[in-house]
């Protein structure tokens, strides 16, 4: 596959793929041979997902595999890598959705991507059944298959969550709730009745992990830009409430920058309700309780949830009837998964053993699935006959968390940073991570941008009508079609609403 076609002088274009040459190595082993073809026949490689695990593997295969040795092929519904670290910077319009989008074509050479769902894998005949994004369905032979889809929106059996509340997982649910800000203040600019304009402009997070709490941080300071272009509403009109069961912010990190986050959003005016639960999302309040007094309740009334309280891995876990844990595939350390020849699995849907954990599945970060790609990488090569297995070894590299302009928490390497310090570390650390010149250069020019010209306060046409479903943006539904051929729902799986593979419990953040 073509790199790219870009028509820009040459050292600027080695500057723009420079994330990506850095990514090839040297095969360690010349040797041929595979199961499928004795030596002579390319093996049939297939990943399922292009995301952080998945794009980050083929990169690294397409360099350690030579292409007389395996055909790759990629599965997935998006043709990019979507950088979700930033996500909430799009909510808060300060990065263009766009650049945070890693295009698969332009990163890949030679592997061949099929748009669409891997819905089933049928593990004795070694096919994986593809739901195509134009509706067919059909099957790819596989000799290795690699899957890493990822997860989904955690969304409990809480009363209304799947119906009203926002997801934030991909880019259309980053757009759609910018969209979704400035349509409620245009409401409220117009509504005559004061509860109903403050009801408006209560906006309410659930999960006080680094989504939740990078969101409401970053919200704060678009609405208060956003609201002067309202003459009828007034600043103190807008209220943003922020959700966890935990006594504290962002468990993940140390308590010292769960206290410092707290600090930053509750002088930007946030309200924090910790060790609080939520019991009923309606599509005009949400019910709140506390373990300690289960009798008093608490009504807020606003037209916007949104759910940042965790993950679970991607529905096609369960459907595969293989061992799981947490929902997670179980796999062994060198991303195996057992009894099956041929299978790996990593990032957010396996249960990538920790060794610095005492073997604990691996967090579901960004970070360890780059870092999985590349070990997992070695092992596929290296099932194929191309150098040697090495299980999965990690150290945590620390955690960034942008709380916007000079504000944020990190800890790298162990060090304890807030302010200024932890914001150059945290932008500096997105740039080196996006790992594609061309969007590194997109984001930084939005971050200039973002300093010295005032934000565009305008909706794109997303938040017209009815807004839609966590299930309909992260198309949960598609599991339910398996056989090649069979576009309707299979028998026998009940519910069409319901999301396999869906934990049950209390509401953590993410
Ligand atoms: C808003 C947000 C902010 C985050 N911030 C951070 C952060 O700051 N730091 C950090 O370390 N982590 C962060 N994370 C977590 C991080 O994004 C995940 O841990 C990481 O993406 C996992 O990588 P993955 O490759 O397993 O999954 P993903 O990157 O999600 O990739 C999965 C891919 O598989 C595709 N796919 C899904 N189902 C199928 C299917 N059936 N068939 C084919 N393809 C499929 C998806 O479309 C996607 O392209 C954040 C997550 C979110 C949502």
């Amino acid at each position: 596959m073509p790199a790219s076609t870009s028509s820009s002088p040459a050292p600027l274009r080695r500057f723009l793929r420079a994330g990506r040459a850095s990514d090839r190595v040297t095969s360690s082993s010349g040797a041929a041979g595979t199961d499928a073809g004795s030596g002579t026949a390319a093996a049939r490689v297939v990943v399922v997902g292009s995301g952080f695990a998945g794009l980050r593997l083929l990169r690294r295969l397409e360099s350690l595999l030579p292409a007389s040795a395996a055909e790759l092929t990629v599965v997935s519904p998006v043709d990019h890598l979507l950088y979700t670290s930033l996500i909430p910077q799009v909510c808060a319009s300060s990065v263009e959705p766009r650049h945070l989008a890693v295009a698969t074509r332009g990163a890949l050479r030679r592997t061949v991507l099929r748009l669409g769902h891997a819905v089933a894998v049928d593990t004795r005949a070694r096919t994986v059944t593809v739901h195509g994004s134009d509706g067919t369905v059909d099957e790819l032979g596989w000799d290795r298959l690699v899957l890493a889809p990822g997860s989904v929106t955690r969304t409990f059996d809480i009363p209304g969550v799947r119906e009203h509340a926002i997801g934030l997982k991909n880019l259309a649910e980053a757009v759609h709730l910018r969209d979704h800000v400035l349509r409620q203040f245009e409401r409220a600019d117009a509504a005559t009745d004061e509860g109903r304009r403050r009801a408006l402009c209560t906006f309410v997070i659930v999960g006080g992990g680094y989504t939740g709490t990078e969101l409401a941080a970053q919200m704060t300071r678009f609405s208060r830009r956003a609201v002067a272009n309202y003459p009828r509403v007034r600043a103190e009109d807008v209220r943003w409430v922020l959700v966890d069961h935990a006594p504290s912010l962002l468990h993940e990190l140390a308590p010292a920058l769960g206290r410092r986050a707290a600090d930053v959003l509750a002088d930007r005016g946030v309200e924090l309700r910790l060790r609080t639960s939520v019991s009923e999302v309606t599509e005009r309040t949400v019910r709140l309780g506390r373990a300690e007094t289960p009798d008093q309740q608490e009504t807020i009334a606003t037209h916007t949830v949104i759910w940042c309280a965790g993950v679970s891995p991607s529905p096609l876990v369960a459907r595969l009837g293989l061992p799981t844990t947490h929902g997670r595939l179980v796999v062994d350390d060198c991303f195996r998964v057992p009894e099956v020849e041929g299978l790996f699995a990593l990032g957010d849907a396996a249960a990538v053993p920790d060794v610095t954990r005492s073997g604990a599945p691996a967090g579901q970060t960004a970070q360890h699935a780059v870092r999985q790609a590349v070990a997992a990488a070695r092992n596929v090569a290296a099932s194929l006959g191309y150098g040697a297995a090495r299980p999965y070894r990690h150290r945590d590299l620390g955690f960034v968390v942008d709380l916007g302009g000079r504000d944020a928490v990190a800890n790298p390497l162990g060090l304890t940073l807030h302010g200024l310090p932890a914001a150059v570390v945290t932008r500096a650390y997105h740039a080196y991570a996006l790992n594609n010149g061309s969007n590194r250069v997109r984001v930084l020019t939005d971050w200039a941008l973002d300093l010295v010209i005032p934000h565009q306060i305008v909706q794109l046409g997303f938040a017209d009508g009815r807004p839609p479903t966590i299930d309909a943006t992260e198309q949960t539904g598609i599991y339910l079609v398996t056989a090649p051929g069979q576009a309707g729902v299979e028998a026998g799986l009940g519910d069409p609403q319901a999301q396999p593979g869906r934990a049950v419990g209390g509401v953590g953040g993410r």
